[in-house]
C-alpha cells in the first residue's frame, strides 16, 4: 500500500503517531521552539535519554523513547543553520529526514510526524525547505514499504499553504 503524506496544523507533541521529529540542537540538552515543547511534554526522563547520546551533529539524527508523549518514539533530528545556502545547507537538511525515516523504520513505525526542522530559530527559508523536505520522504517511501503516514507538522498556516502546495 502507498505511504500517505499529509500536512496538518497541529502541536506535534500531542500528535498519536509511532514516532514524533524534534528539531534538535547539536548539543541534544532542549531548547526553544518545537526542542522545548517536546522535552516538557515528555518529562525530565527525556532529557536524561538524551544525554547519554553524548549530541549528534548537523545532518544526523537519534533515536529515544517518548516517555510521556502520545508518540512512541523520539527522532532528535539535528538541521543545518541556514547561511545563504552554500554551506551545504541543503544536503545536510535532505540527509536529516533521510536518517529520521531510517531510524523510524528501524523500529517499525508506521506513522511519523515531521515539524518544518530548521525553519524557526535556525532561519532556513520554508519554501525551500518544505521542498526537501517532501522530496527527501517522497523518495524514502519510493523505496520503503513500510511507513503507512508520513506527517507534516505544520504551526502555522503560512507553512501549512506552502506544504499544501506541494503535496
Ligand atoms: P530550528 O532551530 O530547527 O529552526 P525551531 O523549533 O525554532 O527549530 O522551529 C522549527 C519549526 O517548529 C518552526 O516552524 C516552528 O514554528 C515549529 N514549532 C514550534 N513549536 C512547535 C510545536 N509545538 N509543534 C510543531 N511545530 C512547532
Amino acid at each position: 500500500m502507498a505511504t500517505k503524506l499529509r500536512a496538518i496544523k497541529a502541536d506535534i507533541t500531542k500528535l498519536q503517531v509511532d514516532v514524533i521529529v524534534d528539531a534538535a540542537n547539536s548539543k541534544l540538552l532542549g531548547g526553544g521552539g518545537v526542542d522545548g515543547a517536546i522535552h516538557s511534554a515528555a518529562g525530565p526522563e527525556l532529557l536524561e535519554a538524551c544525554r547519554a547520546l553524548g549530541g549528534c551533529a548537523a545532518g544526523n539524527a537519534k533515536l529515544t523513547k517518548g516517555f510521556l508523549l502520545p508518540a512512541k518514539h523520539v527522532v532528535h533530528a539535528v538541521g543545518p543553520v541556514w547561511q545563504g545556502g552554500k554551506q551545504n545547507e541543503p544536503e545536510l537538511l535532505a540527509t536529516c529526514y533521510r536518517r529520521a525515516l531510517e531510524l523510524a523504520t528501524l523500529v517499525d513505525a508506521k506513522t511519523i510526524a515531521f515539524p518544518c526542522i530548521s525553519t524557526g530559530v535556525y532561519g532556513y527559508p520554508v519554501n525551500q525547505a518544505a521542498r526537501i523536505a517532501v522530496a527527501q520522504v517522497r523518495a524514502y517511501v519510493s523505496e520503503n514499504g513500510e511507513l503507512e503516514e508520513v506527517v507534516f507538522c505544520c504551526f502555522s498556516d503560512k507553512d501549512l499553504a506552502v506544504y499544501e502546495a506541494l503535496l
